[in-house]
């Protein structure tokens, strides 16, 4: 097995706009560390903490509808409740479902989404070097 040999985590992100990361090879939601781990077939890991991954919440009531803000827009400050993971089911083969403490639960987060925002310094340095490049 030579699976992940190539993986060097020296060179810049591999993250490229397409198909290829959209299903995980592995996905593990740590209750008890409020984490949620999620490994691409190219070998990169995204590991989202509970608080980042509610503010992602793409659902209406989070991010408004039809021009219309959505509730994590009044930017909010979120209660324990609010930001605490319990469950995370599959939706199809293409999203992640979160359950949070309060209640909340209508939250599809495409897996092509939890790639492009994945918190881990060198998507974070992509994601600045594109707005770099938007912005001439
Ligand atoms: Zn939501
Ligand atoms: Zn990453």
């Amino acid at each position: 097995m030579r699976r992940g040999a190539n993986y060097n985590p020296a060179v810049s992100s591999s993250y490229t706009a397409g198909g290829e990361y959209l299903f995980p090879t592995r996905i593990h939601a740590d209750r008890a560390a409020g984490t949620l781990a999620i490994e691409w077939p190219d070998g990169h890991r995204t590991v989202y903490d509970a608080p980042t991954l509610r503010w992602l919440c793409p659902c209406a009531s989070c991010r408004g509808e039809a021009g219309m803000p959505g509730w994590l827009d009044s930017n909010p400050t979120l209660t324990p409740e609010q930001t605490r993971l319990v469950d995370a089911v599959l939706v199809g083969s293409y999203a992640l479902c979160p359950t949070w403490a309060d209640g909340h639960h209508t939250g599809i987060y495409p897996f092509e989404r939890l790639r492009e925002a994945c918190p881990c310094p060198e998507d974070v340095a992509r994601r600045a070097a594109a707005a770099e490049g938007g912005r001439r």
